[in-house]
């Protein structure tokens, strides 16, 4: 009889270090707490307001190389290296596309794509060192669906795919998986702003028939970071009741 290779020990991914980009509020700021309840080391990004208790908070643009590079080497000496990196840090700027300014794009890119790509590629030699790495880039439901007014958005989630399945290409052989969680709509301070209408045209088009909570995200990367998660790369996980119907 063949014998089954084991997956990664869990014992082993006790303890392990995770950064989340933007964890002093929203989904990121619940996203380190989960972790950090399942036993992760874990840091966090903020650059306004603070990470929670128990986080070491690390102060960081994720537009700037520079503040990214400090901000992994503070997690690295009070810490160690980088295991899991949930880049969760993102924003919008609304308009139609014929409203919408270089600014408009360039904000939303600069942040959502490009600090993204800073925040890997800087996690990268040190996971590449180890042979062990779980890289979660933070998607949106709108990045394979679309969305009128989101254009700069939904053009920066959609690239965010297109990176994991890269890295988990790249980076596969050294042990390193990379997936793309893609929330739909998260009650948070990015949502907080649309009006009662639009959020009741969502909630119609939602299978669940409701928002989803920071917590929702929290648990499918923690099943990416974590055991469960071992033989899982270049995957696209939608938590969004329904609302991609797979997407
Ligand atoms: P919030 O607006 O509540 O929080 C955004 C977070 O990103 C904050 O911590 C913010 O830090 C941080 N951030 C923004 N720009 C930068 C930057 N340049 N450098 C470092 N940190 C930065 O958003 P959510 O919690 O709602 O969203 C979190 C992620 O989930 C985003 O990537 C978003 O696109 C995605 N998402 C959200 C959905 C939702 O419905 N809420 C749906 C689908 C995806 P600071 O406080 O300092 O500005």
């Amino acid at each position: 009889m063949t014998e089954v290779p084991t997956s990664e020990a869990s014992a082993v991914d006790q303890g392990r270090v995770a950064l989340v980009t933007g964890g002093n509020r929203g989904i990121g700021r619940v996203i380190a707490q989960h972790l950090a309840a399942e036993g992760f080391r874990v840091a966090a990004t903020y650059r306004t307001g603070d990470v929670p208790p128990g986080i070491l908070g690390v102060r960081c643009d994720i537009t700037d190389t520079e503040q990214v590079d400090a901000a992994f080497a503070a997690v690295e000496a009070e810490l160690g290296p980088v295991e899991v990196l949930v880049a969760n840090a993102g924003v919008t700027r609304d308009t139609l596309l014929m409203r919408m300014s270089e600014d408009d794009w360039d904000a939303v890119i600069d942040t959502n794509l490009t600090g993204t790509f800073h925040v890997v590629r800087r996690a990268a030699r040190p996971m590449v060192r180890a042979r062990f790495g779980r890289i979660v880039l933070i998607s949106s439901v709108v990045g394979q669906l679309g969305s009128a007014g989101q254009v700069n958005y939904a053009t920066s989630k959609a690239g965010l795919v297109g990176m994991a399945r890269s890295l988990a290409r790249e980076l596969g052989g050294r042990g390193i998986t990379a997936n793309v969680v893609a929330p739909g709509f998260v009650e948070t301070d990015m949502t907080a702003a649309l009006d009662e209408k639009t959020v009741a045209g969502y909630k119609a088009q939602i299978p669940l028939g409701r928002m989803g909570a920071s917590e929702d995200v929290a648990a499918a990367v923690a099943f990416l970071a974590g055991p469960g998660g071992a033989y899982v790369t270049g995957a696209l996980l939608p938590v969004d009741g329904g609302l991609g119907m797979g997407h």
